[in-house]
């Protein structure tokens, strides 16, 4: 049991009621976006749950976000993907840092359930040293004109507009670019191995208007900074409510499948392996749930230290997890179409899509070095 308010645990139950609906079109989505779960969610008033009311959201915390996509993510894994996506990232952005005619001009369709907003950070040659990027903002003849290119983004060919990251005289900071602007061209749409597209698109004297900046300047690029902590909870979660999947996939199996005279679940071999699986998704939810707890008095921000190491150990327990039900269903979980088959290939991306495992450790290396172990009391 998790230590939720009443309002949470309402919240979740109301979560696993709907998912539960999702249950029979999972693993058949292939790359195409969900959108009658979206709408079913929002139409719930569960979707986008910590975007503020006013833009179609329900104003809760970023945990609540959390419960929702675990709920919807073990259920149906590609629903619970855009959950976190449009809950957690790019419109959460748009949500913090946008004026009111921005929020207005995206949110409310993306809470309706019917838009996405993509978060557009890589370039070919800025992956994980996002500090180098060249994509730039700057000011010509009293407009804000932006030339550069981003790539590796989700979304595009079914989304509305981009949260880009961009340089501007002063330093790195966020500006809202939607598709159709003149000079955004998609250059290549790249298949995944999970079969969603990413995309390569260059920005080529594209228009800001003022009203569409995010963050700019040190402070503001800052704080974005900080709200990303939320991001990676968020991907936590979600590689948890995967490997949930795959532990209920591999349970049932188990219980099942005869070999030898009797059930499978009935080695002692399998049974640990089960044991094990529990072991791993316990932990890694414990750990996700208790940094987002410890954070919601901090000025909805929690610490980076454990974001970071709740990403990298949630996203590994995923692919381990993934990988043990695999062993457990044995050679029809290795044949494409199976859902382990495709939570394999899906699980996989998480280590290396927002911030790869290498930069949480760094992360991690790094706050230890500078400031030690957190103090039993900062807990
Ligand atoms: C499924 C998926 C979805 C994605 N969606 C988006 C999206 O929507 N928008 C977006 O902007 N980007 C997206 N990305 C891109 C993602 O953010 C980058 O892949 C990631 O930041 C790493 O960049 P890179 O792939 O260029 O690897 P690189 O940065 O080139 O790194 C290559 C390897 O070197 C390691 N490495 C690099 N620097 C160090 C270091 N200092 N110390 C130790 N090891 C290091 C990395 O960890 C990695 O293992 C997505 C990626 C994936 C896989």
């Amino acid at each position: 049991m998790r230590a939720l308010t009443a309002e949470q645990r309402e919240f979740a139950e109301r979560a696993e009621s709907v998912a539960a609906e999702f249950t029979d079109d999972a693993y058949t989505w292939h790359g195409d976006v969900p959108w009658e779960n979206l709408e079913e969610l929002a139409e719930a008033d569960l979707y986008c749950p910590s975007i503020s009311e006013e833009y179609g959201g329900q104003g809760l915390s970023d945990l609540t976000a959390m419960l929702l996509t675990e709920a919807v993510g073990r259920e149906c894994p590609d629903t619970g993907w855009f959950t976190y996506m449009q809950s957690m990232v790019a419109p959460r952005a748009i949500d913090l840092f946008g004026s009111d005619s921005v929020k207005e001009e995206f949110l409310p369709a993306v809470t309706a359930g019917e838009s996405f907003v993509s978060i557009a950070i890589s370039e070919p040659e800025a992956g994980s040293d996002v500090g180098s990027m060249t994509t730039e903002v700057t000011e010509e003849d009293g407009r804000l004109v932006c030339n550069g290119e981003k790539t590796w983004v989700g979304g595009v060919p079914f989304g509305d507009a981009a949260v880009t990251w961009v340089r501007f005289p002063e330093g790195l900071g966020s500006v809202v670019i939607p598709y159709d602007d003149p000079g955004v061209e998609i250059q290549e749409v790249y298949t995944n191995m999970a079969g969603y597209s990413q995309t390569h698109f260059t920005i080529d004297d594209v228009v800001v208007p003022e009203r569409r900046v995010l963050t700019r300047g040190q402070e503001a690029f800052k704080e974005q900074l900080v709200s990303l902590n939320w991001e990676r909870l968020g991907s936590s979660i979600l590689t948890v409510a995967w490997a949930e999947a795959a532990l209920e996939r591999a349970l049932s199996y188990a219980s099942e499948r005869e070999q030898f005279g009797r059930t499978i679940d009935e080695f002692q071999g399998i049974e640990w392996k089960l044991a094990e699986m529990y072991r791993q998704v316990e932990t890694a939810a414990s750990l996700a749930y208790a940094s987002a707890a410890g954070a919601e008095g901090h000025e909805r921000a929690p610490p980076r230290l454990q974001t970071s190491t709740a990403k990298l150990h949630c996203s590994r327990v995923a692919e381990e997890v993934v990988s043990e039900a695999v062993q457990i269903v044995g050679a029809r979980a290795y044949q494409q179409g199976h859902p382990l088959e495709y939570l394999y290939r899906f699980a996989r991306s998480r280590r290396i899509a927002a911030g790869t495992d290498e930069m949480q450790l760094n992360t991690i290396a790094r706050a230890l070095e500078e400031r030690g172990l957190p103090a039993v009391s900062e807990r």
